[in-house]
């Protein structure tokens, strides 16, 4: 294998004699050719001599090779918190980076109104200046309190139009998704708003019914945010929001397949009852890809010990430590996910989700030149993003 370090002169890169994997299947001697940061051809065999010249050429020996990772929901890693302003973004993006994710959303916890602008403001800089970041989510103020997870009671708050707007205004188009609880007063004509100004809505940290939750799909929402946490479970009198979102075949359903958020055996329905829906997420905080100990998420304090993150002194899970990489591994060896779907969920599922469905996720010519090659027990020996290797 050539040295991680890319040549600065190269066009491009072939990567070639992999094991091709994405939502298409597995393809065994497959080659990509890379151009900018995009792929601009894909093989089998030899026939990726021809596209040699000036590039980079890496020998995947055999190894698979996925399409970089999108993580739709995150709060930080490597020690640093998204909310805590750019730098320390971009120091838990570069953890993420090194476990395969190569693009992401920056999730924002329940914050006052003033805080959340000014952190909107940073991250609709970031995501001008660096094609990595999907811009920001917020995940609230409009949450159930009775579901509020990790989220300080003090901020949260039904729906408020002018309230929307300034948000919309601070991000400068770089809002791409909200999580509310749709049974607050004023929600659905607030999910109006927000769909009409091209904002993902999504439905959690809810108290919905089954019917409620369905209004709000209705209504333009389109994600069900990491399912089984924070919501009503499904009940055979009382089917709630996750019975709705498997009904519905628009709806993403996120997923922490940490092996703490959500039993294997319930990921593995979930991705049974809604094919090609679900999104391996990570909602990992500062602690991901670094060490237990004590923590702030947003304004709370957080506790993780073997790596369960919980607010300190309660038994309330506060995020998780996951990253991509292993929410893969545990897909296909504990909830019996197969590789193409459990792949599909990290992939080409989220790019749908965020409408990136024709650039992101794939391995195919057009696509963005992102991509993760994975070695024995899907351990990341790779990554490349917007066609630069950065590991
Ligand atoms: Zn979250």
């Amino acid at each position: 294998m050539s040295s991680p370090v890319p040549d600065d002169d190269a066009v491009g890169t072939v990567i070639h004699s992999a094991r091709k994997l994405d939502a298409d299947g597995e393809v065994d001697e497959f080659w990509l050719a890379t151009e900018g940061d995009r792929i601009v051809e894909t093989g089998h065999g030899e026939t990726w001599r021809r596209l040699a010249e000036g590039r980079e050429i890496v020998d995947a020996a055999g190894r698979r090779l996925t399409p970089g990772f999108i993580d739709l929901h995150g709060h930080g890693g490597g020690g640093y918190s998204f909310d805590n302003g750019p730098d320390e973004i971009m120091g838990a993006l570069a953890t993420h980076r090194a476990h395969g994710t190569t693009r992401s959303v920056i999730s924002l916890v329940t914050n006052p109104l003033a805080q959340l602008r000014e952190s909107l403001g940073y991250i609709a800089d970031l995501t001008e200046l660096d094609p990595l970041v999907l811009g920001a989510h917020l995940e609230g103020p409009f949450l159930a309190e009775g579901r509020k997870g990790a989220h300080n009671p003090e901020f949260l708050r039904d729906p408020d139009l002018e309230m929307i707007k300034e948000l919309i205004g601070a991000a400068r188009g770089s809002l791409r998704q909200i999580t509310m609880a749709p049974e607050r007063p004023n929600a659905i004509e607030a999910i109006e708003v927000l769909v009409e100004a091209g904002v993902i809505v999504a439905v959690g940290h809810t108290e919905a019914d089954y019917d409620q939750t369905v209004r709000a799909f209705h209504a333009g929402a389109r994600i069900l945010t990491h399912t089984f946490n924070a919501m009503n479970g499904i009940h055979h009198r009382m089917p709630g929001p996750i019975v709705a979102a498997f009904e519905h075949p628009e709806i993403t359903l996120e997923l922490v397949l940490d092996g703490i958020h959500v039993h294997p055996d319930v990921a593995h329905l979930a991705f049974t009852s809604a094919p090609h829906r679900v999104a391996l997420i990570t909602d990992a905080m500062a602690a991901a890809g670094y060490a237990d100990g004590d923590y702030r998420l947003g304004t709370l304090n957080v506790t993780v010990t073997d790596g369960k993150a919980v607010l300190s002194g309660t038994s309330s899970i506060a995020g998780s430590t996951l990253t991509q990489d292993t929410a893969l591994r545990i897909a296909v060896e504990r909830a019996h996910v197969s590789p193409t779907d459990a792949v599909e969920a990290l992939t080409a599922t989220p790019a749908r989700a965020l409408g990136l469905g024709h650039e992101l996720g794939m391995l195919k010519p057009g696509y963005a030149a992102d991509a993760v090659l994975l070695g024995h027990e899907w351990a990341v020996e790779g990554v490349w993003a917007a066609g630069r290797r950065i590991i």
